[in-house]
């Protein structure tokens, strides 16, 4: 997709602070953090939303939340709590249509999120 802001990210054709890279996922820090630690997950497969996710798929939305973990933990989030988001679609607020997981933590989270 090369017109998708996310693609071009993690074919590193436009700067970000990418935090972590594999052969399925890349993580990058979000440009504007909500939270001390706000990083976004991201699978290298051009998905939209969760509604494009097919049974074979499952393995790689497991490896965007072992490694969302796994970055949570390395910034020391794990005790006091951290947040994960997908937001899917307009209503949601899904403003970049390549799915991501948003990994926010350092600070205390409301329930229900506006
Ligand atoms: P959404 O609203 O789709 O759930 O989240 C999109 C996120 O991507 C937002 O938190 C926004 O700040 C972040 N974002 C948008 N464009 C860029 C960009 O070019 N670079 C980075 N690092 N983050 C971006
Ligand atoms: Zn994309």
């Amino acid at each position: 997709m090369p017109d998708c802001i996310f693609c071009n990210i993690l074919a590193h054709k436009t700067p970000a602070k990418i935090v972590y890279e594999d052969d399925q996922v890349a993580a990058i820090e979000d440009i504007r953090p909500q939270a001390p630690v706000h990083l976004l997950v991201i699978p290298r497969q051009h998905v939209v939303t969760l509604n494009d996710f097919k049974a074979q798929d499952e393995p790689l939305l497991g490896r965007l939340f072992t490694v969302a973990a796994r970055l949570a933990k390395e910034r020391g989030l794990e005790s006091k709590g951290y947040r994960t988001v997908i937001n899917n679609g307009a209503w949601a607020g899904q403003s970049v249509a390549h799915l991501h997981v948003h990994v926010m933590g350092g600070r205390v989270f409301h329930w229900p999120p506006g």
